[in-house]
């Protein structure tokens, strides 16, 4: 059985396989990645310490031409990074180039590094002296990402950190970690110096020794909200940085004067797409008003055209979910919610029965908060309707929903939309956009337990996550300027 290596000091280092990945389509188990020990994380710490020392030294327009390769080499491996990701994460191969294109987008804007990086300069403060800002880098990143963006979530944190002058030790999910190595290769394709991007892989205890270790200055994380939690708690017990990114309940609100088939469609795409387990997927629809009955008709008619199927396959609209576990877990709140005063219309869990971990598309109605189906993030492609009476109603329950990562409203009325932007508590609104995924210009990020910290990632808040300001406040004297005075410096 292949083992997946990790990738340090620019090369492949094979350790005994432990933990199983599979193919989700299949079920059939297809490699196993190591479990480093405590000597091993900490000499793969020590040699990124020792490589950041070069780099953050290294002109800003080399590390922008090996970015400029690194996307150039990225847009040339497209069909075999998306085959990878398929084959471990069981997304359709257009989903996994949709990702990959999101994910080159940040390189993209990291290649703008000098304008980024730029810093301040004020003229002539005080009679002779002049001040100036720059950026550098903060050492060492640990990068902790989620099963379910194999590479757009690697991206979104490796090409800002690198940019400023950071090394990165990657720390993919062990579900789906190839895609990780082969970026790690096509960095070192691109002219990365050895141990300036690390992969280790490894569950919770690498976790904590990362962010634990005095060797590691940040950490980026992305993942579920009682990780992000814990991940930010301990990270900054010990001294760093840290920005975690967490789970989400993303609510589609659909006001009466929509355009049905358009929300129908939105909540199609956006619930189903990649089987639900996007953190931007809308996992709830509030109808409004009366409009509830109608919509649910429009979607249940496009329900019955969607194909489950291998994501290799190019007919298959959605692929299974990541591990069996997950799709049981699935289907349990499928089966539970007629007790929670749920309509269940449509059942998609009787694909259980076949290979692969699949579970076809469920659609509840009558859904409450305070329900289990509503309170808890599903991760599948489960798609739950709330009736609200009105818009304020609507706003409410987003606004007391734990998470507020994404929302989305559909509408006509321009001044609802407006109202519905300024009033939720939800750190990225769509206005007739189901998945209004920041272009990387700006910054990604919830608000809630959908992230933890203050920082934003990716964009300009992803290059002040990454650097350190300095301030420089110069003169030069003239031998005629010398003097004794032990007051406080001041300007005037
Ligand atoms: P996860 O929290 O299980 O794992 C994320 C990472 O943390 C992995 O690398 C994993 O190895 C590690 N990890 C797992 N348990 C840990 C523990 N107890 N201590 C330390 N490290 C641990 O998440 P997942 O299942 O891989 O990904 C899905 C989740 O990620 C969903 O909740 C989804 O909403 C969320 N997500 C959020 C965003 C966002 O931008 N907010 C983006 C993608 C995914």
């Amino acid at each position: 059985m292949r083992t997946i290596p990790h990738f340090v000091n620019g090369q492949e280092v094979e350790q005994t396989g432990v933990t199983p990945v599979f193919n989700p389509a299949t079920g059939e188990q297809t490699s196993s990645v190591p479990t480093p020990t405590k000597e091993y994380v900490q000499s793969v710490i020590d040699i990124a310490q020792a490589a950041s020392i070069a780099w953050g030294q290294t002109s800003l327009s080399k590390r922008t031409n090996i970015l400029f390769t690194l996307r150039a080499l990225l847009v040339q491996r497209t069909d075999e990074l998306a085959q990878i990701i398929t084959n471990e994460h069981g997304k359709t191969l257009a989903d996994a180039k949709g990702e990959i294109a999101r994910g080159l987008e940040n390189i993209e804007y990291a290649c703008g590094l000098t304008e980024h990086l730029k810093g301040g300069f004020s003229d002539q403060v005080a009679d002779g002296v002049d001040v100036h800002s720059v950026r550098e880098p903060v050492g060492v990143v640990a990068a902790i990402t989620p099963f379910n963006f194999p590479i757009m979530v690697p991206l979104w944190m490796s090409g800002n950190a690198l940019a400023s002058g950071n090394c990165v030790i990657l720390k993919p999910s062990e579900r789906d970690p190839s895609a990780a190595v082969f970026l790690a290769k096509l960095l070192k394709e691109a002219g990365l110096p050895d141990g300036v991007f690390n992969v280790l892989h490894g569950g919770v205890d690498v976790v904590n020794q990362l962010l634990e270790s005095p060797g590691v200055d940040a950490i980026s994380f992305v993942g579920s909200t009682p990780v992000a939690k814990i991940v930010h708690e301990t990270g900054t017990k010990h001294g760093k940085r840290v920005q975690a990114l967490g789970g989400a309940k993303n609510h589609m609100v659909v006001l009466p004067d929509a355009d049905l088939n358009i929300a129908a469609d939105a909540a199609i795409n956006a619930g189903y797409g990649a089987a639900g387990e996007r953190c931007m997927a809308i996992s709830v629809v509030v109808a409004v008003g009366e409009i509830a009955d109608d919509l649910i008709a429009r979607i249940t008619e496009r329900l019955d055209k969607l194909k489950v199927g291998a994501g290799s396959d190019p007919t298959s609209d959605f692929g299974p979910v990541i591990t069996a576990e997950h799709r049981d877990r699935v289907a349990k709140y499928v089966h539970n919610a007629p007790s929670e005063g749920i309509t269940v219309v449509r059942d998609g869990t009787t694909m259980t029965s076949q290979p692969g971990f699949f579970v076809g598309p469920c659609l509840l109605d009558n859904v409450k908060p305070g329900t289990k189906a509503y309170d808890d993030e599903i991760f599948g492609p489960v798609l739950s309707v709330v009736r609200a009476a009105t818009f304020d109603e609507a706003v409410q329950i987003i606004n007391a929903n734990k998470y507020g990562n994404g929302t989305a409203i559909f509408t006509r009325d321009g001044n609802a939309a407006r109202l519905f932007a300024r009033q939720v508590s939800v750190g990225m609104i769509g206005i007739n956009v189901p998945i209004p995924v920041p272009i990387s210009s700006y910054s990604f990020g919830g608000w809630k337990s959908s992230l933890f910290g203050h920082s934003h990632i990716y964009g300009p808040e992803g290059f002040l996550f990454y650097t350190r300001a300095k301030v420089i406040t110069t003169r030069w004297p003239q031998p005629s300027d010398s003097q004794i005075d032990l007051g406080f410096p001041r300007t005037r």
